[in-house]
């Protein structure tokens, strides 16, 4: 057998992987269209109604509201979804602090479901088991681009009457059973922070089938003001409290190049995801980021599982092997779950209070402890991590796929 680069040996990789210009000529003709507009507010301007329009028509529902982040798109849902102070609200462990900040704004209480071990998604069986009188909403992550078993979980939000808002951060066109996510529960919510699928700097957006709904979270993303009014009097006819989430037209305009681009950019990462997946799975211990029958995932990263019993090293030892091969991999995704951060140990949302979970709204007590989702815990401690772009070759690849084989059969050989 080969020798480990990581002991001297030869590396696999021995070539950069491919990369691409992100942004182009459509993008600065847009941009220049705004600028020409002589305003950049979205309301006057008519960039952002465009990428609304064509963001709806893309994904096949009626409305759609722009938003400063994805952060403020998810915090846009909950409010529009009348979460408030002494609710709950159910989301994921494994997850960006943007899919809780929302909950916490709006003084709710963020209750953590536990994931399925291979698709690191929330189960519909730990969402039941979470369920309270004070449940208001499930916060779905399709993480990494990958479905949550949908299906399941509308039916929970329908038996108990609250709302589903799909988190779709990672998962631009990704399709449960044939439908988009986004498109199935009462809100989807997409960011388009630089580091998602395409990007406008920041930004976010929302989809939605109910005109209600809409209309609330429209006014929600902008103060509350209601610009369909036609005096100041209708137009700030402020009943209730909302945030300034307001897209501006140069986000507005870049995103409606950047809509262009989606098919080629999810299209080739689930190619890539899937050779990826048929290229490792017959390899001892290892158990590929699993897709289930039917979905399709848009990888906005790759997570796979090796059986520690199976590997004769103990994990960093492993990735460390990855990584001398040219693969730049890491354990887990984020270092553990959202709620061992110090905000839900120590219950500090908010500087010099402990609000919202000591509110005599709530009324209950809640806590964090280790153990709390079991599974969520071991995926972080013992998946391995890594992305690759739609810019990767076909060869580079194939260079994973020998990487993660080399190493695998190394480590696991007695
Ligand atoms: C990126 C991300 C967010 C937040 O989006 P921002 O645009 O960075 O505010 C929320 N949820 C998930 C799952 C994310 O990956």
């Amino acid at each position: 057998m080969e020798e480990l680069a990581l002991y001297g040996g030869p590396k696999v990789k021995t070539t950069p992987f491919s990369t691409g210009k992100r942004f182009g000529e459509p993008e600065l003709e847009q941009v220049r269209q705004a600028l020409e507009q002589n305003t950049l507010f979205y309301w006057f301007g008519s960039k952002v109604k465009e990428f609304n329009k064509k963001f709806a028509d893309m994904y096949g529902v009626p409305y759609c509201v722009a938003a400063s982040s994805g952060t403020a798109a998810i915090h846009v849902a909950l409010g529009a979804c009348g979460v408030t102070e002494g609710d709950e609200v159910i989301t994921s462990p494994i997850t960006d602090m943007g899919s809780v900040i929302g909950i916490l704004y709006q003084n709710a209480v963020p209750i953590f479901a536990d994931v399925d071990p291979n698709t690191y998604n929330i189960t519909p069986e730990s969402i039941e088991e979470r369920i309270t009188d004070k449940t208001k909403a499930i916060l779905v992550v399709h993480l990494a681009g990958n479905p949550a078993d949908m299906d399941a979980i509308m039916e929970i939000a329908k038996k108990h009457n609250i709302k589903v808002i799909e988190d779709c951060a990672q998962a631009y066109l990704t399709y449960y059973k044939g439908r988009l996510c986004g498109t199935i529960g009462d809100v989807g919510c997409f960011s388009l922070n630089d580091f998602k699928h395409i990007s406008a700097g920041d930004g976010g957006m929302l989809i939605m089938k109910d005109e209600e709904l809409y209309k609330i979270a429209f006014r929600f993303a902008d103060k509350n003001y209601n610009r369909m009014g036609k005096t100041t009097e209708e137009i700030r006819s402020i009943e209730h409290i909302a945030p300034n989430y307001r897209m501006s037209e140069l986000v507005g305009a870049v995103g409606i190049a950047q809509l262009d681009r989606l098919d080629f950019i999810c299209g080739t990462r689930n190619r890539w995801g899937e050779m990826l997946s048929d290229g490792i799975k017959d390899l001892p211990g290892v158990t590929p980021h699993l897709v289930r029958e039917g979905n399709k995932s848009s990888y906005w990263f790759y997570m796979y599982r090796v059986d520690p019993k199976t590997l004769k090293v103990d994990l960093q030892t492993y990735v460390d092997a990855l990584r001398a091969e040219g693969l730049p991999a890491q354990k887990g995704y984020i270092h553990a779950p959202v709620y061992a951060y110090g905000l839900f140990q120590n219950k500090t949302a908010y500087l010099g209070t402990h609000a919202p979970f000591d509110s005599h709204y709530y009324g209950r007590e809640v806590s964090y402890p280790k153990g709390l989702c079991p599974v969520a815990e071991q995926v972080l401690d013992e998946a391995i991590k890594f992305t690759f772009t739609e810019f990767y070759s076909e060869q580079d690849m194939k260079d994973i796929i020998a990487i993660i084989t080399k190493v695998t059969n190394y480590f696991t050989k007695g």
